[in-house]
């Protein structure tokens, strides 16, 4: 039986939540946003808005449109405030413990026909859906970063996605203004397969010495024609994320051509985390960012 997506719930208010929200409210869509605490779903709700606001100011969208929007986004403090969704989209840091407990203690508050996606860049979609009591209508919805701006959309299916899941998750991809493209369930997907080996040999090259964060970036930048530096990317993606990334490639592939560069270890225990932290390969708490190393 297929299901009209009405509702979207949003668990995880951060980077990428926010984004979702975003575009899901945008889009016409009613989004309960949730998150683990109020301060948290507030602080989303704040990035939505200026985001939202921006778009005004450059014409992408009118003010009765942001309005309308930010109107259809209520904060849901508890998962019973998601049972009113056809679609949660579960967007919370990347740790499998963490995705695995929120599905088994989200899924008594939904409705039977309700579908769960993940944005997870890298963990299992099969694995993830055992956590839940409904593998069949359980799917990855991968979208990129910075949501609002970024056209692809990646589709995962688990072993037991059905059909009338992937139809669904297709048409709210199409609803939102996206493309999608579908890959396999194996470690980090299409996107993330290619990029963040690239990511973590740029960060070998800064650890072993060949060149600065602004030699490494301004290279690739100009010398491979790079919207951005990979280092500027990492610190955009959150270094936390591109860590998990490398640890599932690692961990799932078993190669050692995976292995996380001890410098990326190293920042993510300083909890220098990149732009969401301020610091990070780059230090952002002035006018301009400035390299840390
Ligand atoms: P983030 O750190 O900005 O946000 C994560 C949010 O999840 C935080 O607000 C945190 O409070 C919340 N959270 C943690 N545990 C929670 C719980 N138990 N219940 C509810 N909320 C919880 O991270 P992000 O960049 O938004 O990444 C979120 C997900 O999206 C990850 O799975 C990541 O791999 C994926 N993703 C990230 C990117 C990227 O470029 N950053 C791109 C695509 C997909």
């Amino acid at each position: 039986m297929g299901i009209t997506i009405k509702t979207v719930g949003v668990i995880g208010a951060g980077q990428m939540g926010s984004g979702i929200a975003h575009v899901s409210s945008l889009a016409g869509f009613n989004v309960r946003l949730h998150d683990l605490s109020e301060d948290r779903i507030n602080a989303g709700l704040a990035t939505i808005n200026g985001n939202m606001a921006r778009q005004v100011s450059k014409e992408v969208i009118s003010d009765a449109a942001r309005r309308e929007a930010l109107d259809r986004i209520q904060p849901a403090a508890t998962y019973d405030d998601l049972s009113a969704c056809d679609l949660v989209i579960e967007a919370a840091t990347e740790n499998e413990e963490v995705k695995r407990k929120i599905f088994t203690n989200l899924c008594p508050s939904l409705r039977p026909d309700a579908i769960i996606a993940t944005n997870t860049s890298s963990i299992s979609i099969t694995r993830l859906a055992a956590a839940t009591d409904r593998p069949e209508r359980f799917i990855g919805i991968h979208f990129m970063n910075p949501v609002p701006l970024m056209q692809l959309v990646e589709l995962i299916r688990g072993i037991a996605t059905e059909d009338p899941t992937f139809e669904a998750a297709k048409e709210f991809v199409a609803k939102v203004g996206k493309t999608a493209t579908v890959s396999e369930d194996f470690p980090a997907f299409i996107v993330n397969r290619i990029l963040l080996p690239m990511i973590n040999e740029a960060i070998y090259t800064l650890y072993e010495g060949v060149g600065s964060v602004d030699a490494i970036d301004t290279a690739m930048r100009l010398g491979a024609n790079h919207p951005m530096g990979p280092l500027q990317l990492a610190d955009f993606i959150g270094l936390d994320t591109c860590l998990s990334i490398m640890q599932v490639l690692h961990e799932g592939l078993a190669d050692t051509k995976y292995r996380p560069c001890p410098l990326l270890v190293k920042y993510v225990e300083a909890g220098w985390l990149g732009r969401k932290a301020k610091r990070g390969f780059y230090d952002y708490r002035g006018d301009k960012p400035v390299p840390t190393r």
